[in-house]
């Protein structure tokens, strides 16, 4: 099998596996007690704390560690929301994750919102934003990087606007943490969330950066863990993961990590585009992470392209992965000016630093057949593939 959908989720490392498992097994004590088996538990607590804050550049004790991305998007803008009761006006942009977009809509009533728009290269502009902000805006909240397209936001100078308009900002950095690297001292970031499965941690850990000083309330209240930031006891296992991971991402992000995964992006991005006519490539070449390819082939329907590569052994992805399943073209697609027909022919490919070239050439030649095949079907009728 060859796995080109890193921006679903990873494969754990090795590293990561075996760092975890002691706290699956012999130490399993509760980090909140006082004898020896807890006070390890919560050493590495601690440990894994450190490894995030260095992985971010921020203080330790802005890390709050949560259950997923999710979790971390939801308490960002719960927090903002419920510390500044009279502001009652968040900005956001059209292809933020549903972790952000239908929180707000679904759970805090009375909210308004205001969805920035976004050009053909899927950026927004940063007039709309300072335009957007008014007195009663609590949160700004945009997305570093697209989980569908990879395309990256203006995060820096957009939190600067927003700091200066005396509004709090988050970013979902989800997809963007252990691609490129984030710099939270350098920035006017007041909440950012990661999530461990995105760069080879388990699935069921994130975490929230929160800016020391940043008004804060939790969105899980009982116990006084995290410093009464977050409440449960501590999933002390996942947490040594995501310290791992960090570690390692940081490990990798200094040995020219960005440059190893878009040059493998890159081979299988040439080879496509120059062995299969009509093919396109959608958002900013420019702005973008550099594992992620997102490509539209014409007369190609993305989902019998999905059906066949798997037959071959390649895991690749049409849309996001949470709106598999369902053939409506993608909002970001739509949302970047796209018809649906080109929407519906693209697909996301997403490399990892565990991808070789040799699987980058044959997934190259698998989708070149499966593309010639499809079209060469259609060209009789229209076609349908089941799953
Ligand atoms: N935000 C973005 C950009 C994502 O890609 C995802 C996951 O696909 C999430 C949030 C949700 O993260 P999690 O799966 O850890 O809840």
């Amino acid at each position: 099998m060859i796995y080109l959908d890193n921006n679903a989720t990873t494969r754990v490392h090795s590293e990561v596996a075996k760092a975890m498992s002691p706290f699956l097994s012999d130490e399993y004590g509760n980090p909140s007690t006082g004898y020896d088996l807890g006070r390890r538990s919560n050493k590495a607590v601690a440990d894994a704390r450190n490894q995030v804050a260095e992985f971010l550049n921020s203080d330790p004790e802005e890390i709050v560690f949560t259950s997923c991305g999710t979790e971390s998007d939801n308490t960002a803008i719960f927090s903002a929301i419920t510390a500044m009761p009279e502001k009652r006006h968040i900005v956001t942009t059209s292809i933020e994750h549903s972790a952000v977009i239908a929180f707000a809509k679904a759970v805090l009533p009375g909210l308004e919102i205001t969805e920035l728009p976004v050009n053909e290269e899927g950026i927004i502009s940063l007039e709309d934003l300072k335009a957007a902000i008014r007195p009663d805006t609590a949160l700004v909240t945009i997305m570093w990087a697209n989980n569908e397209t990879g395309v990256c936001q203006p995060i820096q100078e957009a939190s600067l606007i927003t700091r200066e308009s005396g509004a709090l900002f988050h970013t979902d950095a989800v997809n963007a943490a252990g691609k490129i690297p984030i710099d939270v001292s350098s920035s006017s970031i007041d909440f950012l969330s990661i999530s461990g499965h995105k760069f080879h941690a388990p699935k069921g850990i994130g975490a929230l950066y929160v800016r020391n000083g940043a008004p804060y309330k939790p969105l899980l209240i009982g116990g006084n863990q995290e410093d009464g930031k977050r409440a449960g006891t501590e999933a002390v296992a996942q947490i040594v993961a995501l310290g791992k991971a960090s570690e390692l991402a940081t490990e990798r992000l200094n040995d020219q990590g960005q440059e190893k995964l878009s040059y493998l992006r890159d081979a299988l991005e040439q080879s496509l585009m120059n062995n299969i006519k009509g093919t396109h490539r959608n958002g900013s070449s420019r702005f973008r992470l550099p594992n992620t390819s997102h490509l539209s082939f014409d007369n190609v329907d993305a989902g019998d392209l999905l059906i066949l590569a798997n037959d071959k052994g390649l895991c690749i992805a049409s849309g996001s992965a949470c709106s598999t399943g369902t053939r409506d073209p993608s909002r970001i697609m739509k949302a970047m000016g796209h018809t649906d027909e080109r929407a519906l022919s693209s697909v996301r490919l997403s490399v990892s630093s565990m991808n070789t070239k040799q699987e980058i050439e044959e997934s190259s030649q698998i989708i070149i057949s499966c593309v010639e095949k499809i079209r060469s079907l259609r060209s009789d009728g229209p076609v349908i593939f089941s799953s």
